[in-house]
């Protein structure tokens, strides 16, 4: 694959500007420089959230309908480039185009026309009452949403939240990770090409604390901020924007358990737990890598888990039979190995490294990547670092247990709450252990399903409110009653 060369832009009020300066932009899968984006400031931060509050005049006003049309077009641009932004998600992330294929982009375009639809049902609700009255609730926009996405899945997070925050007549400032500039800007195209007025969505690149996401913060003029990151920089964030009375919502770490049943069809709960496991090489925070197995089936799933994660490949991004990519940067890789490496490994001397815990032999130039083989860490304990903390790649562990109050107790043992899989062929042991399990989201035999009407977020630590549907709704509007008399 001929390596591209890409002079990221910030969007600001309708118009691409700072390209051809500022940091450079590098292919995780071997550290090469692919391109340049420009370090947004305050001046930058400045005059898009002016743009985005002159736009909010008329986008805010506008009808619902004729938002749902503009946003379609949107989404369609989003559609009709789908192959261009897969591979864009691949320069960006490292991740295996056969992870990017059209089937995630499609569910980024859907990201926005499902909200674009959406408002147009559901952006007023009335109760009549047999008094005389009738009530009803307008949910209209708040302002200038403030919009601060991580790396990891740049496209799809960031349009969990363009969406309804455009759809719902706010006007939008993303400040996307920076090491992922690519896909935001590629995103800002789209919507300038399809027509969206200047200012109702604007990019501005650059890094987060002291910078970028850190005036977006704290900026009177921002209304609300979305965040999805790490659960310092969440906390960061919230007292921040405490000062200008903003609301925040706060998407943040996970470190999901998967409980696997004695009575699960093994072969299928090998085949969701290679994907619960190493999907985007792990660095998910839907992850569910701490993986618990009941006693009797603990071995021979450990044995088709491993032999199965062994036949992972990592390699080249753009080969279509790579399923392993390479992790984002050297500094996260090592941060990964250091759970698994040097002289105070993250778990006990009992525990056992099945698989992997090394560096695959990949040649040039990627060898210069950032590539870590699937590994799988058994007979950790619960108190073990690598069972508590989030390691963010390809990173399994293990553990027995014996009765089903115990895997309550292990999944609920660590301070995060964001998702988990529980499999089992027992219907009432899944719908008890789901009731029970501390996480936004629980998947039964599967994993990363989501239909956009309902609730996704996290306990815990793992985040503040929710986003889909009315959810997404209660967040991106304030409500307002008015009470009707007919006397
Ligand atoms: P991060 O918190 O380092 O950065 C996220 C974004 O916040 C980036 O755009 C960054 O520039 C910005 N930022 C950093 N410090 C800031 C500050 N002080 N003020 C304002 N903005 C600031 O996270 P990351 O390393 O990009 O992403 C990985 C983390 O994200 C993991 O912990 C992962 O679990 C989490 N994550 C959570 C979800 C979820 O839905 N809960 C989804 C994906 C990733």
């Amino acid at each position: 694959m001929e390596k591209p060369w890409f002079e990221v832009e910030h969007y600001i009020g309708g118009e691409f500007v700072g390209g051809g300066n500022g940091f450079d932009v590098r292919y995780p899968a071997t550290n090469e420089v692919i391109g340049t984006a420009p370090e947004g400031k305050e001046a930058e931060v400045d005059a898009a959230v002016g743009a985005a509050q002159e736009a909010f005049g008329k986008w805010g006003r506008m009808g619902a309908g004729e938002r749902r049309l503009m946003l379609k077009r949107f989404a369609e641009g989003i559609r009709a480039r789908a192959d261009e932004l897969a591979r864009v998600e691949s320069w960006d992330v490292g991740r295996p185009i056969r992870e990017n294929t059209h089937g995630y982009v499609l569910r980024v375009a859907a990201n926005i026309e499902f909200f674009a639809d959406f408002v147009v049902t559901h952006g007023s609700d009335a109760y009549p009452m047999d008094t005389g009255y009738i009530n009803y609730v307008l949910h209209q926009p708040v302002g200038v949403a403030g919009l601060i996405t991580p790396w990891n899945v740049p496209m799809m997070l960031s349009t969990w939240k363009i969406g309804p925050a455009l759809a719902f007549g706010n006007t939008v400032v993303l400040k996307p990770a920076e090491l992922t500039p690519i896909g935001a800007w590629k995103l800002a195209q789209i919507a300038h090409e399809s027509g969206l007025p200047p200012g109702v969505f604007n990019v501005v690149q650059g890094f987060g604390p002291d910078s970028a996401g850190a005036y977006l913060t704290a900026h009177p003029d921002v209304d609300l901020i979305s965040f999805t990151g790490e659960t310092t920089t969440g906390k960061a964030i919230m007292k921040s924007a405490t000062d200008t009375l903003k609301r925040v919502s706060a998407e943040m770490g996970g470190k999901g358990p998967n409980v696997i049943f004695a009575d699960a069809d093994v072969d299928k709960a090998v085949q969701t737990s290679l994907r619960s496991s190493f999907f985007n090489q792990g660095e998910f925070c839907l992850a569910g890598s701490r993986i618990m197995v009941q006693r009797p089936l603990y071995e021979e799933f450990l044995e088709k888990f491993a032999a199965a994660a062994k036949g992972l490949k990592p390699g080249d991004p753009f080969d279509e039979s790579t399923s392993l990519g390479s992790l984002i940067g050297p500094e996260h890789l090592e941060k990964v190995e250091g759970f698994l490496n040097g002289r105070s490994p993250a778990f006990h001397s009992g525990a056992e490294v099945r698989l992997g815990g090394d560096r695959p032999d990949l040649g040039a130039p990627f060898d210069g990547g950032n590539y870590l083989n699937a590994t799988i860490v058994a007979d950790v304990k619960p108190e073990d670092r690598i069972s508590q903390e989030e390691v963010f790649g390809p990173v399994a562990t293990a553990m027995p247990f014996d009765e089903e109050d115990e895997a309550i107790s292990l999944a609920n043992g660590v301070s995060y709450g964001l998702s988990a899989v529980v499999q089992t062929r027992d219907l009432g042991r899944a719908v008890r252990v789901a009731g029970a399990i501390d996480a936004g989201t629980v998947w039964v035999n599967d994993f990363f399903v989501r239909d956009l009407r309902v609730p996704f977020g996290g306990m815990k630590s793992s985040g503040m409110g929710r986003e889909g549907g009315v959810y997404s709704r209660e967040f991106f509007t304030e409500a307002k009653t008015v009470c009707l008399s007919n006397k």
